[in-house]
């Protein structure tokens, strides 16, 4: 984050200069940043989650996980519910592309963090990491095709609902197990679920997964994630180990 960002937000709101030290600043925009698909879910996937779209989502509407977010925001930071609305305004388009080039650096000071999702986070469903499906809309071809209208309404009756979340361990390097949030999604119109990591029809017998190479993090059983890095550094321990 520049520090020209830092400035024009200040000259903005003058109450975050004379209220907040830098740091709350830098973790604040970095817990922003890296809940994007946390704060972006609760927007309609046929709506574009852009930053303007989201301005409207403070405490005060009617969006339900907002306030939640918020909550953890000024929880986690000790922060006023006024500051963090004044933060949100001001640096909510500084925090949402942040991560772009900098994802390694972000991830570090998140996971830097890690205590504040474990103390302040937990309460509110809100954990370091959350699995959900890399698809918000269907992906059956035959599915797509069976819907007509336009692009919009097209993509509106794609859309995968009935969620299902539950709480589950994430196995990472550099954290060990920690605490995670999985949640799936089911499109009605095929009766496919799809999870985190591969999708299933009602009656299939096959899981059908989304990636080619291995994902981030790799459900090995229902509510256990590990880490690729933790997968990695088994399979180098297994070939050094003897
Ligand atoms: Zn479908």
């Amino acid at each position: 984050m520049l520090l020209s960002h830092v400035h024009q937000a200040i000259t903005a709101a003058p109450e975050i200069a004379t209220t907040l030290d830098f740091e709350v600043i830098i973790k604040f925009a970095d817990l922003v940043c890296w809940m994007k698909d946390e704060i972006s879910s609760v927007q309609p996937p046929h709506t574009d989650c852009d930053v303007s779209r989201l301005a409207s989502l403070v405490p005060g509407t009617n969006v339900p996980v907002v306030p939640t977010f918020c909550n953890f925001l000024m929880s986690a930071l000790g922060i006023t519910d006024e500051l963090t609305k004044i933060l949100w305004a001001s640096l909510k388009d500084v925090a949402w592309n942040l991560q772009l080039g900098h994802e390694s650096a972000v991830k570090r000071r998140v996971q830097a963090l890690v205590e504040l999702f474990l103390q302040h986070g937990y309460p509110h469903n809100i954990m370091l990491y959350h699995f959900r499906p890399p698809t918000r809309t269907c992906l059956d071809p035959q599915c797509a095709h069976s819907a007509r209208g336009t692009d919009h309404t097209q993509l509106q009756a794609h859309e995968l609902g009935e969620p299902s979340s539950f709480n589950a361990t994430a196995f990472t390097r550099a954290l060990g197990p920690i605490p995670a949030r999985s949640t799936s999604f089911y499109c009605r119109r095929c009766h496919t679920r799809y999870y985190p990591n591969y999708y299933v029809h009602a009656q299939a017998t096959t899981r059908t997964y989304y990636h080619k190479q291995t994902p981030k993090f790799l459900q090995i059983a229902e509510h256990f994630f590990v880490e690729d890095e933790v997968c990695e550094m088994f399979a180098s321990l297994m070939c050094v180990s003897w």
